[in-house]
C-alpha cells in the first residue's frame, strides 16, 4: 500500500485529522494506496507556511528562482520511468502516453517558466511634452491557489504552479484526489531541489472540503483552476465576492472539421488521436467530427475500420492503444451518456459497451465508439462525455459548419483540415473557440494563449499570459524636471 502524504513548510506530512481516502488503481478496480482526507485546518496551515516564506521568496533574484525550476524540470525527467509508471497506475492510462507526453511535458513546464521569467518584462511610456514617464511595475500576488483536474494529473498540475513560482508567488495547490500520485512524488522532487520550504505546498484531499477551503480562504488572491464546467461555475460564485483573480480552464464540446480537400491520409490518422487519445479524456478533443457530404460516406467507413483496430487493454503493455478510464463512475457516466445518444435516434457505428480485459475483470474499460447522428442537438453534440466517444455528422458548405460548429456552450478548441489557405483564414476568424487548430491537434507551443470562451472558460494561461496571470500590474508615473 502507497501512502500519500501532504507537502507542508518543507516536510512530508499526515492530514491534522489523520483521515485517509482509499485510492484506486482504474485498470485492476483495485485499491493501491490511502491519500490524505485534508481539510480547512491543513490548508489554513498550508496558507501559513505559504505567507512565512512569501517575503523571502517574492524578493529572490529571478536567476535564483529560474535555477531551482530548472532543477526540478531536471529531476521529473531523471525520474521519467518513475513518474510514467505513477500516472499510469493512478490514472489508467497507457504508460506509453506518460511515458511520451504526460511527464516530459511536466518537465518542460518548469523549463518553460524557469527560462521565461528571465524574459519577461513590462512596458513603459514616455511623454516628453510634459516629461513624464510611466512604467508598469509587475509583483507577485502573494499566495495564491492552484487547482486541478485527473486527466493529465501532473502535466496541469505543473502548467499552473511553475509560472506562478517563476514569478514570485508562493502556492497552496491541489491535484485531483483521484489522481495524487505524481504531485506527491513532485513534493519529493522540491525538498531535493532545495525549493525553499513553505514556497509550494501540495494539500490532497475532496474538492468540496480541501479545494473548496482554498478558493474560499480569504487571503489566498488568485485561483488557477481547471476542471469541469460546473466546478468551475461553483468556484466564480465563491470566489466573486471576495474580488479574487480568476483563470478558468474548463470543458469542451470540440468540433473537428474535415474538408474533401484536406490530406486526407494525415487527416484519418490524427483524427484517430484526437478523438481517443487518453481515451478520450482530453478537454481538448475533438468530440464533434463534422465531414463534407462528398467524402462522408469514405471517411466513415475507412474510421470505423481504423478504430476497430484499436487495442483497449492493459495500460502497461505497448501496444494498447486505450487504457482504462479513471474510475467507476466515470465508466458508467460515460456508458449512460452511449444508451442516451442511442435512444435519442443516434446510430451506434462501433463500439458502445464496457471491455472486460482478461486478468483485469474488474477495470474500467470502455470501447472506443462512434455515434453518427443527423442534428447537432442531440445531447451526445450538447454536452462534454469526456470519454471515448465521438459523433460524426456531414455538412455540406462552410457556411453550415460554422454555424454548426459554434452552436454549443463550450469554446475551447476547434480543428479544421482543408488545404485551401483562404478557407483556413475564414474559419479561423469565425470559430468561437480559444483554439483553433489548422490541419493538425493537439500542436502546443508554450508560448501561446491557452484557454476557452463562452462556458470552456475565463482567462488564458499559458506563455507570457501566464506570468501575467500571476502578477499584479502596478503604474507608476514618475514626473521629471528638464534644468
Ligand atoms: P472537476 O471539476 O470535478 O475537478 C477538478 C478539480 O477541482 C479537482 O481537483 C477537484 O477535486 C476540484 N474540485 C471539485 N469541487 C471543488 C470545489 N467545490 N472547490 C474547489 N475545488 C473543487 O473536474 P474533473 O477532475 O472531473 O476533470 C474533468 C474536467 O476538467 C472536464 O470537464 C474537462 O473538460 C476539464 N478540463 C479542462 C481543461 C482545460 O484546459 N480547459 C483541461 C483538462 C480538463 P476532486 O477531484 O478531489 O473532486
Amino acid at each position: 500500500m502507497i501512502k500519500i502524504e501532504n507537502y507542508i513548510n518543507g516536510q512530508l506530512v499526515s492530514p491534522l485529522s489523520e483521515n485517509y481516502l482509499d485510492n484506486y488503481n482504474p485498470s485492476t478496480g483495485k485499491i493501491y494506496g490511502q491519500i490524505p482526507n485534508s481539510d480547512e485546518n491543513d490548508v489554513e496551515k498550508a496558507y501559513q507556511a505559504a505567507e512565512n516564506a512569501f517575503p523571502l521568496w517574492s524578493k529572490s533574484s529571478t536567476e535564483y528562482r529560474s535555477k531551482i525550476l530548472q532543477r526540478i524540470a531536471d529531476l521529473i525527467f531523471e525520474n521519467l520511468e518513475e513518474f510514467a509508471l505513477a500516472e499510469s497506475k493512478d490514472n489508467g492510462k497507457p504508460l506509453s502516453l506518460a511515458t511520451a507526453v504526460d511527464i516530459p511535458r511536466a518537465s518542460s513546464n518548469f523549463s518553460f517558466f524557469a527560462k521565461a521569467i528571465t524574459q519577461f518584462s513590462s512596458e513603459s511610456h514616455e511623454n516628453s511634452a510634459i516629461n513624464t514617464i510611466n512604467f508598469t511595475l509587475r509583483q507577485p500576488l502573494g499566495v495564491v491557489g492552484c487547482i486541478s483536474p485527473w486527466n493529465l494529473p501532473l502535466y496541469l498540475f505543473t502548467w499552473k504552479i511553475a509560472p506562478a513560482l517563476a514569478s514570485g508567488n508562493c502556492v497552496v495547490a491541489k491535484p485531483s484526489e483521484v489522481t495524487p500520485y505524481t504531485a506527491y512524488l513532485l513534493s519529493k522532487i522540491c525538498i531535493e531541489a532545495g525549493l525553499p520550504k513553505g514556497v509550494l505546498n501540495i494539500v490532497h484531499g475532496l474538492g468540496a472540503s480541501c479545494g473548496n477551503a482554498i478558493v474560499s480562504h480569504p487571503n489566498i488572491k488568485a485561483i488557477s483552476f481547471t476542471g469541469g464546467t460546473k466546478t468551475g461555475q461553483h468556484i466564480a460564485r465563491t470566489a466573486a465576492p471576495m474580488f479574487k483573480k480568476l483563470s478558468l480552464e474548463l470543458g469542451g464540446k470540440n468540433p473537428n472539421i474535415i474538408f474533401s480537400d484536406c490530406n486526407y491520409d494525415k487527416m484519418l490518422q490524427v483524427s484517430l488521436k484526437s478523438s481517443f487519445a487518453n481515451q478520450g479524456q482530453i478537454c481538448l478533443c475533438g468530440s464533434r467530427i463534422f465531414v463534407e457530404a462528398s467524402i462522408y460516406d469514405k471517411f466513415k467507413a475507412d474510421f470505423v475500420e481504423k478504430v476497430s483496430g484499436m487495442k483497449v487493454g492493459n495500460p502497461l503493455e505497448k501496444n494498447t492503444d486505450l487504457g482504462a478510464l479513471v474510475s467507476k463512475e466515470h465508466l458508467e457516466k460515460v456508458d449512460e451518456y452511449v444508451q442516451k445518444a442511442i435512444q435519442e435516434g443516434g446510430q451506434l457505428l462501433y463500439g458502445g459497451k464496457p471491455v472486460q480485459v482478461n486478468d483485469f475483470e474488474e477495470g474500467y474499460y470502455y470501447q472506443p465508439t462512434i455515434i453518427e447522428v443527423d442534428s447537432n442537438q442531440c445531447t451526445l453534440n450538447q454536452e462534454e462525455v469526456f470519454g471515448p466517444v465521438v459523433s460524426l455528422m456531414k455538412f455540406s458548405s462552410e457556411e453550415e459548419v460554422i454555424a454548426l460548429a459554434n452552436d454549443t456552450k463550450y469554446g475551447l478548441s476547434a480543428s479544421v483540415w482543408t488545404s485551401n489557405i483562404d478557407r483556413s483564414m475564414r474559419m479561423s476568424q469565425q470559430l468561437k473557440t480559444g483554439i483553433v487548430w489548422v490541419n493538425t491537434w493537439l500542436n502546443r507551443d508554450l508560448r501561446t494563449p491557452f484557454g476557452g470562451t463562452k462556458s470552456s472558460g475565463v482567462g488564458r494561461e499559458g506563455g507570457l499570459e501566464a506570468l501575467r496571470f500571476f502578477t499584479e500590474p502596478k503604474n507608476v508615473c514618475i514626473q521629471y524636471s528638464i534644468e
